[in-house]
């Protein structure tokens, strides 16, 4: 039979290094159920012992107060396995204060003091025999990075797994809350109050430390003993509130960190050196975090970063282009038109290409993150910011997934949504997800070069330079709207604390880097071909009723008839070139182009993209937008990308040779119904309203529900439609 083991321990202490190493290849990335907690489990085998290992998600506490918290507790609580206590020997005392926890539930727990190197550099000794001895559970010291001391570790484990049960230790946490818990307890145990689950001491800590979720549990579970429970634990509280100003969940902590103390005093750890006396980190972070350096360096940072990706990626990126646009030409000249042909050319290659195109972006991208991530420089990025973003209602780590989704132009919210996952409190992470679409994503950035060049030629660096700060101005803004309206609430209180230093392993940064580049290729990559599919059809069916196609067939017949057929042959050679060509032939190839044109315009408006177009007339023609655009708009819901090329098509330019055309620019700006007015209200259109497809999908994972996709389209769409049409309406009556 196999073992089940869990990893359980405080963020940055190694956890991930050390699965990895016991798991190599053999494992697999989840979700929790109905959250978005990642889900890590993997096998290994020890002396052929065979062991399942889940890496918990890192956690200071298990408090209700995060997600990870309550997901890392009732996976411990409903799989009861053994669990493998990271602790971090160089910051031993906080670290341990989980470890009590687990304990205090009585789980079976076998320690390991990871990052003994990191402890030796800074004269920290610890002596495991000591405190294995004091804690009677197994100490294992260990260097996840090289991994040494994993075998001695995975003995432990083993052996422990055979231990029966075991007894839950308890604290003493002064005489007043131990009264209250002696009380509680006894309660709980005549009213069996949920003690087939929990411990019932740890059920009557728990109500002392107003943990949400166990008591909303024990509420629905006997609302009888849960009241009389909370009784007991208001008189504590209002006793504790009128001799010590505070609440009982702080003495307890108190209480829990001089158990510590005393476990670590006296033998157990020892430090070579003045502990005043400033680690590298600090002395790093006296120049990095500086008041006036610290931003300064942060934007060359930042913008070094963006510079990597863009610079790195776009090389593979043209590769992408190019063998989709080689598979496009292949299938275009093997196979017959036909339906078949232009769904695989428009839709499947087209689609599919444009979203595959974007991966080395997105590895670059991530790859830079995590090197700002492993490092530790991350935190020192978000430390800096907090202060600005917290009056929005935003966190410091806010400022990456902002970055990331194009807040220095070019982007895409699609990692940028994903990148909130740094975001540890649920109010703050939601708002920073909703607002993240709001950055100028790289598929926004051709629709407005495009709307500029035509409308503002003349100062076009500034307006994009303007847009840029017009969309964090506008994301901040929206973000605090959301903060006091429907994201209410208090910010966690959560210690914005700087973890050490520590040079990035290229085995780590690969995995992390590669694990969100996968998520996105399966994810995207699914719903885009289907969206892509749907969108082809849409704009395909239904077609031109046969007297229509016969009504423009007999307009080239009728322009034909007064040429001579060579003329004619000339014309319809596609093969030629204007120089190649009589005058004639080229009048005519104009008159028949003209009549594709129209027919193609004709048959666009007839099928149900051009209806629902038309009919969305009646409300765009406020703001200024016909059906063509219209078209664009809905298009652009499946990808902002479509917009420019939808707008091509609808304008009737896709297929015209570039010589005797005017670019899509020129042809806007001589278009009537077209003005600076149209342009600047479609501009703010496009960069506020409904973020794209895939976003939305992303949003609804990240949320972790359906309602939060929903409400990001209709906000974000309502939003965009008021600023175009007071933009329009103010813009037509001044410009
Ligand atoms: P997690 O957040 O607990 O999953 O921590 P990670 O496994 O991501 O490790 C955080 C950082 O600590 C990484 O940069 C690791 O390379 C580093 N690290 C992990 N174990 C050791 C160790 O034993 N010694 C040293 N020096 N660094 C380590
Ligand atoms: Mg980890």
């Amino acid at each position: 039979m196999s073992i089940n083991i869990a990893l359980a321990g405080n963020p940055n202490s190694g956890k991930t290094t050390l699965f990895n190493r016991l798991t190599g290849a053999r494992q697999h990335v989840g979700n929790y159920p109905g959250v978005t907690v990642e889900k890590k489990e993997g096998r290994c085998t020890y002396k052929s012992q065979d062991l399942n290992l889940t890496d918990l998600p890192g956690t200071y506490s298990l408090t209700a107060y995060t997600e990870e918290e309550v997901v890392a507790r009732d996976f411990l609580i409903e799989k009861n396995p053994l669990i493998i206590n990271i602790a971090d020997a160089s910051n031993l005392e906080r670290n341990l204060y989980l470890t009590m926890q687990l304990l205090e539930m009585g789980m079976p727990v076998v320690i390991t003091l990871n990052m003994i190197d990191v402890a030796k550099q800074r004269g920290i000794t610890i002596d495991h025999k000591l405190l294995s001895q004091r804690l009677g559970i197994p100490v294992v010291p260990i260097i996840a990075r090289s991994g040494k001391g994993c075998q001695e570790m995975l003995a432990a484990a083993v052996a422990s797994a055979d231990l029966d049960t075991i007894q839950p230790i308890d604290i003493s946490y002064g005489e007043d809350i131990d009264t209250a818990l002696i009380q509680m307890q006894e309660l709980i145990k005549q009213k069996s109050f949920m003690s087939d689950i929990y411990p019932g001491r740890w059920i009557a800590l728990k109500y002392l430390e107003s943990d949400s979720q166990i008591i909303s549990k024990g509420q629905s579970h006997d609302h009888e003993t849960s009241a009389a429970l909370q009784k007991i634990v208001n008189q504590v509280d209002r006793h504790f509130l009128s001799t010590l100003n505070t609440h009982p969940e702080a003495i307890i902590a108190d209480h829990r960190y001089g158990y510590i103390k005393s476990v670590l005093r006296d033998g157990v750890i020892s430090f070579k050196h003045d502990m005043d006396r400033l680690f590298i980190s600090d002395k790093i972070d006296k120049v990095l975090t500086n008041q006036f350096a610290g931003p300064l360096i942060m934007l060359a940072i930042l913008f070094g970063l963006y510079q990597f990706t863009f610079t790195y990626s776009e090389m593979p990126v043209g590769w992408f282009e190019s063998f989709f646009g080689w598979l496009g030409q292949i299938v275009d000249t093997t196979l017959a038109d036909g339906y078949f042909k232009s769904l695989l050319v428009s839709g499947i290659i087209d689609g599919v290409g444009g979203v595959l195109g974007f991966v080395p972006i997105i590895f670059f991208m991530f790859f830079g993150i995590a090197i700002l991530e492993d490092s530790g420089y991350l935190a020192r990025v978000a430390y800096m910011m907090d202060r600005v973003l917290r009056i929005f209602g935003l966190h410091g780590s806010s400022v990456m997934a902002y970055i990331v989704s194009g807040g220095i132009a070019g982007g895409c919210a699609v990692p940028g949504v994903m990148a909130t996952r740094t975001l540890r409190s649920k109010n703050e992470r939601l708002a920073t997800l909703l607002t993240a679409p709001f950055m100028n994503c790289g598929a926004k950035l051709p629709v407005l070069a495009l709307l500029i060049a035509a409308f503002f030629k003349e100062n076009q660096s500034n307006l994009l330079f303007v847009f840029t700060l017009v969309s964090w101005a506008g994301a901040m803004l929206i973000a605090k709207l959301l903060r006091v309206t429907v994201i209410r609430g208090e910010s966690t209180p959560f210690v914005m604390e700087l973890p050490p230093y520590r040079l990035p392993t290229i085995q780590g940064l690969l995995i992390h880097t590669w694990e969100r580049t996968w998520q996105y290729i399966k994810k995207a990559g699914t719903i885009i071909l289907a969206i892509s599919v749907l969108i082809w059809a849409m704009m395909t069916f239904p077609e031109l009723p046969a007297s229509k196609v016969q009504f423009y067939e007999n307009m080239r017949t009728a322009a034909t008839a007064s040429y001579s057929s060579e003329t004619v042959t000339q014309a319809s050679n596609q093969d030629l070139s204007k120089e190649e060509m009589s005058t004639a032939a080229l009048i005519l190839r104009k008159e028949l182009t003209s009549i594709d044109h129209q027919q193609a315009e004709q048959g666009l408006k007839h099928s149900v993209a051009g209806r629902m177009g038309t009919s969305l007339e009646s409300i765009s023609q406020y703001a200024g937008f016909d059906w063509r655009t219209n078209i664009a708009l809905v298009g652009g819901f499946a990808a902002k990308e479509v917009i420019v090329s939808a707008l091509g098509t609808a304008y009737s330019l896709g297929e015209v040779d570039a010589e005797d055309s005017a670019s899509l620019s020129d042809t806007l700006a001589n278009t009537p119904g077209w003005n600076k007015a149209v342009a600047l209200a479609l501009i703010i259109f496009v960069m506020f309203y409904a973020p794209c497809f895939v976003t939305v999908v992303c949003i609804v994972r990240e949320a972790g529900s359906w309602k939060w996709g929903l409400f990001s389209m209709a906000f974000n769409t309502t939003l965009a439609y008021i600023l175009a049409v007071t933009i329009y309406q103010v813009g037509s009556t001044i410009m």
